[in-house]
């Protein structure tokens, strides 16, 4: 402890003291080198402070190379996830998956997506087939819906599946809105080895490469433009989709982990894959609006959506060195 943090541990009531240290702890300086540490261990004291200052310190590894002080920068830990549990509310849990807790809060479980699916592809049966009677609607539907919405359960419980077989399991698989949210308390514990990390992030993808495969399958099998050909559709273009957006470099989607921890297993640090994994998804963005543009020219309005809203998230999505803060409950899609 420097003397100025001695100085302020005494002085200040012991629960405000010790808020002053944790979030001390929570800052990270990180130089240009890559070496990172928190401003607690620097020394120094940041609370109840705001922004993302620039700060000159001397970087313990720089100096051993005779450079002066090396331009560090502090980071804010990322805003809290609008998909984590509110602690101030009771949590209710239903059942466990393979240990991992399936929990919900308050009303935000309501099966939102389902029904909203299931009435979009009501509507879309209906106009193809306005000779149908309203239940075969209902059944063709909820057909499609199942398939649709089970491919992204599937790739959850995948995760959680994979994460069980490491030994790293998910610490909670929320319910909202009726789909599956993964929350980890330490997503990038420091236990966790690449080769964890991994495995945890390509079982989703890989769960939806498997589920493809059956579709196309069923496509084979189904006479074209039935009803059971229309259901095969439907799977095969979800898990596609599932699979190829899952790829993305983005911390939120599987390709972020994925990239990054493949880069720590041959040798890079945390902070530099973090920094290559950046720069990938800055080029995968500009591709995909690039992309996007080409589909419009081509009138492919709905394909021409999807892809620059996925260039949109892509491009302002928060770096991936920000896992490195140690914070709770961050939200891993995905
Ligand atoms: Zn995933």
């Amino acid at each position: 402890m420097s003397s100025i943090q001695k100085f302020f541990m005494r002085i200040l009531p012991r629960a405000w003291a010790e808020d002053m240290q944790a979030q001390s702890q929570r800052w990270i300086l990180r130089c240009t080198c890559g070496h990172e540490r928190s401003i607690w261990e620097a020394g120094g004291i940041r609370w109840k402070a705001r922004g993302n200052p620039r700060r000159w310190i001397t970087c313990p590894p720089v100096r051993q190379k005779n450079l002066a002080l090396a331009p560090l920068q502090g980071m804010t830990p990322p805003p809290a996830s609008p998909f984590a549990f509110n602690p101030d509310q009771p949590i209710h849990t239903l059942g466990h998956f393979l240990g991992t807790p399936l929990a919900v809060q308050g009303w935000s479980w309501l099966p939102l997506s389902e029904i909203i699916t299931w009435a979009f592809f009501i509507l879309r049966s209906a106009q193809k087939r306005p000779r149908w009677h309203w239940h075969q609607h209902l059944l063709l539907g909820g057909a499609r819906m199942a398939v649709s919405l089970g491919a992204e359960w599937c790739h959850n419980l995948a995760h959680v599946t994979a994460a069980h077989l490491v030994g790293k399991p998910v610490d909670a698989l929320r319910i909202l809105f009726g789909m599956p949210v993964l929350l980890y308390d330490e997503p990038e514990h420091p236990s966790i080895t690449p080769r964890q990390h991994l495995i945890r992030s390509l079982g989703g993808p890989a769960c939806n490469a498997v589920l493809l495969l059956v579709s196309k399958v069923f496509q084979h099998l189904t006479p074209p433009a039935s009803p059971a050909r229309e259901v095969a559709d439907t799977a095969a273009g979800m898990n596609t989709f599932i699979a190829a957006a899952g790829l993305i470099p983005i911390s939120a989607f599987d390709g972020g982990p994925i990239l990054k921890w493949s880069l720590v297993g041959r040798g890079h640090s945390p902070a530099q894959a973090g920094q290559i994994v950046a720069r990938a998804s800055q080029l995968v963005g500009a591709g995909l609006l690039g992309s996007a543009a080409v589909a419009l020219h081509k009138r492919r309005w709905p394909l021409a959506g999807i892809i620059a809203f996925l260039g949109m998230i892509t491009l302002t999505a928060p770096k991936m060195e920000h896992d490195a803060c140690r914070r709770k409950q961050v939200f891993a899609r995905t």
